[in-house]
């Protein structure tokens, strides 16, 4: 089946014939980035893979069709009538990490003293898969709640492997598609404007066209990917974006005393939903000005996206505890959505004093290389794997490892037919795919008022390396073919 080979160019056919077109697609159509120290003017080629991927058919049928059950479990574990357990096990585990889940546990705290007028919260979530080479089964790596990225260039790099295709250029000789059928594009870059344009319309506004305000890191590189879903918005819906830094808070918007309505400074427009692709890293938060700043967001009456419940559910300490079927349960109780949910877990463990997290802590010390070992830390770069658990673990006090998770590592296969392209520099190493699937969800404490999957993405890294942030250097952005 021809849809199952990649085309084999030869370095030489792709550095004369198609960089030039990769290149200027991408330029022409937002699929870019800054690079480091960059000028507000120029930008570059995001780091993408040449073709697309292939990936099992089952396995990302599978995918999509968990995510809303995923968006449930999630809205659950956040809303209020549950809000019990959640807050019983942050409430633990925020005494191990208290540099960031401790402060963003305080400030949960502090919100509740004031009070929330705004009963809506907004999911925007992606749930991230490797396949599992064995039985190609899905395995969950983790479940983001907070500041998911790629759903823009996503879109746009399934967009560019179908111009590749269609113009001819996966098989330059005959000049005809070397794919008979459409490369899948994921819809994401839309369906996540249309979920923030939900949460507007649910919003119950003063004025005639309130805002949707991006809460954004400083000096962002990615900022295209988010820029593309502000365009959607506008475009689609008609709704205006702002963006601001944590540390502008104070001086960028207003808060109404009475009504705790949200307002952009310079306009006076309403903002009636706050996205945070910023606030889930302790490097976000510069000054304590900025702690002070996300309370007042959290306490504003715009809908949050997320609010620090659900971000809070995110933590890869719950991601953990829910691995117990008995805790799942609380959450789904119908049988078949939870089999599925359960289907895409690999094991993992505590390392604290319970029974189980006694065992992960002699599989940590005894048997570390089939293991990754997680702290409580959002954004790449933050994990310990196989060989070097033991080590990092003695460096730690006992009692911090309870700070820690131990997880299973899932092995895919890896691809070895693909070409990455960074800049100018093209890579034939084996690669391994990374599923993300988006998910967007409207609830209040009692009830779920939207619930979508919002298409997916599929990153890319080396198999040689650990990690597979985009952003942070080590992968790219890929699309996908099904067989
Ligand atoms: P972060 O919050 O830093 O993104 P992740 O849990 O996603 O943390 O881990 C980062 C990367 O580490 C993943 O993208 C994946 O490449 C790798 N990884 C994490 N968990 C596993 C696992 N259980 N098996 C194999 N690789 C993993
Ligand atoms: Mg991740």
């Amino acid at each position: 089946m021809a849809s199952l080979d990649t085309p084999s160019l030869s370095d030489k056919v792709i550095r004369n014939q198609l960089l030039s077109d990769v290149y200027q697609w991408s330029l022409s159509n937002g699929l870019v980035m800054y690079q480091p120290n960059f000028k507000l003017e120029s930008a570059s080629t995001a780091p993408i893979t040449l073709y697309p991927t292939p990936i099992p058919k089952v396995s990302f049928e599978n995918a999509i069709a968990v995510q809303r059950a995923y968006n449930e479990l999630y809205s659950k574990i956040s809303q209020n009538s549950n809000g019990q357990w959640l807050s019983g096990e942050v409430a633990k585990f925020a005494e191990f990490d208290r540099d960031f889940t401790g402060k963003l546990w305080n400030l949960y705290l502090k919100s509740l003293k004031e009070g929330y007028l705004q009963k809506l919260r907004l999911g925007v979530f992606r749930s991230d898969y490797l396949v599992d080479k064995k039985q190609n089964e899905i395995k969950q790596v983790e479940f983001n709640t907070i500041s998911v990225s790629f759903g823009g260039l996503s879109t746009k790099v399934g967009e560019l492997h179908n111009y590749l295709n269609k113009s001819g250029k996966y098989a330059p000789v005959k000049g005809s598609a070397f794919y008979s059928n459409e490369i899948p594009i994921s819809k994401s870059a839309f369906a996540l404007a249309d979920g923030l344009a939900i949460a507007v319309r649910h919003y119950d506004s003063l004025q005639e066209n309130p805002i949707v305000a991006f809460v954004v890191q400083e000096g962002e590189r990615n900022v295209f990917d988010q820029r593309l879903i502000e365009y959607n918005l506008l475009q689609a819906h008609g709704i205006q974006t702002v963006r601001f830094t944590l540390e502008q808070v104070n001086t960028h918007t207003r808060v109404d005393s009475q009504s705790k309505r949200l307002y952009w400074q310079t306009t006076g427009q309403e903002i009636a939903v706050v996205l945070f692709r910023s606030a889930y890293s302790p490097s976000d938060f510069k000054t304590e000005q900025s702690w002070e700043n996300r309370l007042t967001l959290e306490t504003s009456y715009a809908i949050k996206a997320p609010d620090l419940l659900t971000q809070l559910a995110g933590t890869k300490k719950i991601q953990q505890l829910l691995t117990d079927e008995q805790t799942l349960t609380k959450f789904v109780p119908e049988k078949m959505q939870r089999e599925r949910i359960l289907s895409t877990f690999v094991k993992m463990y505590p390392l604290d004093n319970s029974s189980l997290g006694k065992e992960g802590k002699r599989l940590a010390l005894e048997d570390p290389s089939r293991f990754v070992l997680k702290p409580q830390r959002e954004g790449g770069g933050n994990n310990i794997y196989k060989e070097d658990i033991p080590a990092a673990l003695k460096k730690l006090d006992e009692k911090e490892w309870s700070a820690y998770i131990l997880m299973e590592l899932i092995e895919p296969e890896p691809n070895q037919n693909n070409v990455i392209i960074r800049g100018e520099k093209l890579y034939r190493e084996p690669i391994l795919s990374e599923l993300g699937i988006f998910g967007c969800v409207l609830f209040d404490e009692t009830k779920i008022h939207y619930n979508e999957c919002a298409g997916w993405l599929l990153r890319s890294k080396f198999n040689s390396s650990n990690e597979g942030g985009v952003a942070a250097g080590f992968g790219c952005v890929d699309s996908l073919i099904l067989h």
